[in-house]
């Protein structure tokens, strides 16, 4: 991001938005919540879309975060070295490895993850490419590096995929393009440990704090994060960003209630205290998704997210509310920062 006279934070619900419900369509997120916090923040600041998913990329936290911290992909952005970075795992040898960093997931045929099978899933990618680096990560989470994509084996009877119509699988995220290293140690990025914010905001040259219980699910302690972000604020930080991933994980998980409660604290808990102390330090305060998670089919979606911007110097715009159906006519702008 830019250099900028005025100290600025971010907050980044993740996955936070969805499409804007029809009539007969079940309301969204947040059509159901009341979010004080974030309400009040619309009455009184520039409300519109922000366009987080690049024409022809797909939506996910590897093209939206890019965007929001400031560089836009034009192609696929590789998860494996954003994973590589996150863990802290080296992938520059001289040998050649390192040329293709590739996570690779465990799932069900319907794309559900398959944690309780990474163990076993591990040993067979290890076994089928004897010359990769393969790591196991959190969860259904492998990464392989080597000098040429990994092969990938067959998860065929495995303790604990016994159902002939659920067969495990191996998903290979393309490598492909790095977030170029453009920030410094003026954006302090709050996250989860090892989570893929994490990995972008070292790739991008940020400094990254990892309160103690913020673990990227449901239940992640937001207001530990709320405390770190006020820390580094009234410590001088000239930007902070918050990257919240719970309510993109409770969609995965297709649960609507559970999103609308992440919703709901990260309201309560990370935005209230936030614009407090905003207004105090004379900051500017943006809310931005980095994109859209429908929690009906637990799909990404594309299209440009609702954003506020409030703060000295940002006149009211828009609606009194960031629910999809009253933002869809408004402008679309490029940053959260943009003041348009
Ligand atoms: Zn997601």
């Amino acid at each position: 991001m830019p250099v900028s006279a005025t100290p600025r934070v971010l907050v980044i619900p993740d996955g936070l938005a969805e499409r804007p419900s029809g009539n007969d369509d079940p309301p969204t997120t947040l059509d159901v919540i009341r979010p004080l916090a974030l309400d009040a923040l619309a009455r009184r600041g520039a409300v519109r879309r922000v366009a987080v998913t690049p024409d022809g990329l797909h939506a996910g936290s590897e093209t939206g975060l890019p965007v929001l911290f400031g560089w836009t992909p034009t192609a696929t952005v590789s998860r494996g070295r954003i994973e590589a970075a996150a863990h802290g795992i080296d992938i520059e040898h001289d040998d050649g490895t390192g040329d293709a960093v590739h996570r690779v997931d465990v799932r069900h045929a319907d794309g559900r993850p398959w944690p309780e099978l990474a163990a076993a899933a591990f040993d067979r990618l290890t076994a089928a490419n004897p010359a990769h680096a393969v790591h196991r990560l959190a969860g259904h989470r492998l990464l392989a590096i080597g000098a040429r994509e990994p092969t990938l084996p067959l998860l065929d009877g495995l303790e604990g995929a016994d159902d002939p119509g659920d067969p495990p699988c191996l998903k290979l995220w393309a490598d492909g393009e790095v977030p170029p290293p453009l920030l410094d140690d003026r954006t302090v990025v709050v996250c989860a440990p090892r989570s893929t914010a994490a990995g972008i905001a070292r790739l991008m040259g940020a400094e990254t704090v990892h309160p103690t219980g913020a673990t990227g699910r449901p239940g992640t302690d937001v207001a530990a994060k709320a405390r770190a972000a006020v820390a580094l604020m009234r410590d001088g930080t000239p930007t902070v960003v918050v990257h919240v991933g719970s309510p993109d994980e409770a969609a995965h998980d297709h649960d609507p209630q559970a999103k609308q409660l992440e919703a709901q604290r990260i309201d309560r808990d990370l935005l209230a205290p936030l614009a407090g102390v905003a207004m105090d330090l004379g900051s500017l305060l943006a809310v931005c998704p980095d994109h859209g998670t429908d929690p009906r089919t637990g799909r990404h979606v594309a299209d440009p997210v609702p954003a506020v911007l409030w703060g000295p110097g940002v006149p009211r715009r828009g609606p009194d509310s960031l629910r999809e159906r009253l933002v869809a006519r408004e402008p679309v702008v490029a940053t959260p920062w943009t003041i348009a």
